[in-house]
């Protein structure tokens, strides 16, 4: 029997030996930032940090309590009724955003190790967030032109009378952000919120407690405010602590679906608003017209990001049947390709999942994919790997792709957040190319976020992404777009985050009613 080389062969897998070259501390935090500076934390309880590629414990952070939450709504309250942030004028404030965007660049690659430590991104991902988190502050900063545009409206049938339109700060806002992409997911809320002139309190996932606190460092050191943002750490409890709280105005969530829903039911009762971006289980259509080796060059990015731990990525390809085989075979080659192992490697593709949890969930998926009658063409087990590379204790899932794949299958419906693809297939031979059957297949979803059309033929595509029901759908690829408002139908959540539509989630509007002068 002769053995092909894989990509795993040629890649370097000592972890062991690069985290000692890299001279990685054990972090022991005992603090939170509240009211303008770290505080040693009132609960007692500790929660631990695990690095997901070797299963070891490297930090730990305080597990927090009621208290804690007490203080931190407490400071941004004060901040928030009496303090100069909600006072100063959208350009004075855009200011403070341009300074934090530059002290988080100046955090990119500390903050990137923590990252990737936390929960397995790779490093290549991670080596982006702090340049894409100042992006995100540098955008919103352009918005303070739209927060200060006099908008006065006149009565449209009723001549002498007019309406001056304020776009004031919401109040006081609990931002409450998953694992996945610890860094962005909490500045895609905290950008708007503070040009509003919104205060905050931080709930990070509990997995991902650290790489959050280089973003506070960043806001401290452009001389934000005292109070105007705060971090508490801890489990999902403070996160519903928060939530309820009387001195909280606004919620802003991202996370599960089961969760959102709890949070949107407890605002529902309270009249709190709230932002929910929730689960996902998009679908890449590939008309027969599409051109497989592009696809190919942007498969990972779109369908498998993240080790498959992106909310929008498009986990299921819609193939037609008269190309079925020739995606399969691109699909399993582009991933059997595709190097997994240390994150900490610049040249690694696919990282663990991030806690041990998630690989239980996503390993029970794949079973039930190979139960239900999915044919694996790559992966279908967890990845093995040496003592000596330092990776055998880690929370590995091979790259699997699912070909056969039927809509009733599991592996089909639910939210896997692993690198898990599966490909389904539509007829092309019927009346229009099977366009509508691949249609139905996308939209056959309680959930509704992401998507994407593979095309060479651009009006085409247009016309196919015009009818999936998602909150974004792209063509040829995927990215979000700052400018450009993002969030989920459905399932997927409520509300938008991104664009000025964003920021309009951080405001709270006031109509001034006159005599025109
Ligand atoms: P999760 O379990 O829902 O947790 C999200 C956050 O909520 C964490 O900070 C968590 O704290 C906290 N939390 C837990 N229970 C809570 C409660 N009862 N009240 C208030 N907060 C509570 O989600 P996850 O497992 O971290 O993240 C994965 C999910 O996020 C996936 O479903 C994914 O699709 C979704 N996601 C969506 C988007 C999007 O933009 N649509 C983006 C990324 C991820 P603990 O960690 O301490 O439990
Ligand atoms: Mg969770």
């Amino acid at each position: 029997m002769t053995t092909v080389p894989t990509a795993q062969d040629a890649h370097t897998q000592d972890a062991r030996a690069r985290r000692a070259t890299l001279n990685l501390p054990y972090t022991r935090v005992d603090d939170m930032f509240i009211d303008g500076a770290y505080v040693p934390a009132r609960g007692t309880g500790r929660n631990p940090v695990t690095d997901p590629a070797t299963g070891e414990v490297w930090g730990e952070v305080p597990d927090g309590s009621a208290e804690d939450v007490d203080a931190a709504v407490a400071a941004a309250r004060r901040a928030f009724d009496a303090g100069p942030w909600p006072r100063l004028s959208p350009s004075e404030r855009a200011a403070y955003l341009t300074r934090i965007a530059d002290e988080i660049e100046a955090r990119a690659e500390t903050l990137a190790l923590t990252n990737t430590r936390e929960n397995g991104s790779p490093i290549t991902e991670t080596r982006g967030a702090a340049a894409n988190a100042a992006g995100i502050f540098r955008y919103f900063a352009t918005l303070a032109e739209y927060l200060e545009r006099e908008d006065v409206r006149p009565f449209p049938f009723a001549p002498g009378q007019e309406s001056v339109v304020r776009r004031e700060p919401v109040g006081v806002c609990a931002l409450i952000a998953p694992w996945n992409f610890p860094i962005n997911l909490v500045v895609i809320k905290l950008a708007p919120a503070l040009l509003a002139g919104c205060t905050v309190v931080i709930k990070p996932a509990s997995p991902t407690p650290l790489s959050i606190r280089f973003i506070v460092d960043a806001v401290a050191a452009a001389g934000v405010p005292a109070g105007v943002v705060n971090l508490v750490t801890g489990s999902g409890r403070m996160g519903d602590l928060l939530v309820k709280h009387p001195g909280v105005d606004k919620v802003a969530f991202t996370g599960s679906t089961p969760v959102g829903r709890r949070i949107a039911a407890a605002c529902g009762e309270l009249l709190r608003p709230v932002t929910l971006e929730l689960g996902g289980k998009s679908s890449a259509i590939v008309l027969p017209d599409a051109d497989l080796d592009a696809m190919a060059k942007v498969l990972i990015r779109s369908s498998m990001r993240n080790t498959g731990q992106t909310c929008y990525i498009s986990t299921r390809i819609l193939a037609p049947a008269s190309r079925y085989e020739e995606v399969v075979e691109m699909a399993r080659s582009v991933i059997a390709a595709a190097p997994q192992g240390d994150p900490l490697d610049p040249s690694t593709v696919f990282g663990p999942s991030a806690t041990k949890a998630q690989f239980g969930t996503v390993m029970g998926y794949v079973e039930s994919g190979l139960a239900e009658g999915a044919r694996a063409t790559a992966g279908g087990r967890a990845a093995s790997f040496a003592p000596e590379t330092g990776l055998e204790g880690g929370f590995f899932v091979e790259p699997t792709v699912f070909a056969d794949v039927t809509p009733s299958m599991r592996v089909a419906r639910e939210e896997i957040f692993g690198p898990v693809l599966t490909i389904l297939k539509y007829d092309d031979s019927a009346p229009g190319g099977g366009v509508d059957e691949a249609v139905a297949l996308a939209n056959n979803t309680e959930f509704g976020l992401g998507g994407l059309v593979f095309s060479s033929d651009p009006e085409a595509a247009l016309a196919v992404a015009d009818r999936v029901d998602t909150g974004s759908i792209g063509i040829n690829f995927f990215a979000s777009n700052h400018s450009a408002p993002f969030g989920g139908r459905h399932d997927s959540g409520l509300g938008t985050e991104y664009g000025i539509e964003g920021l309009g989630a951080y405001l709270t509007y006031k109509s001034i009613h006159r005599k025109a002068g």
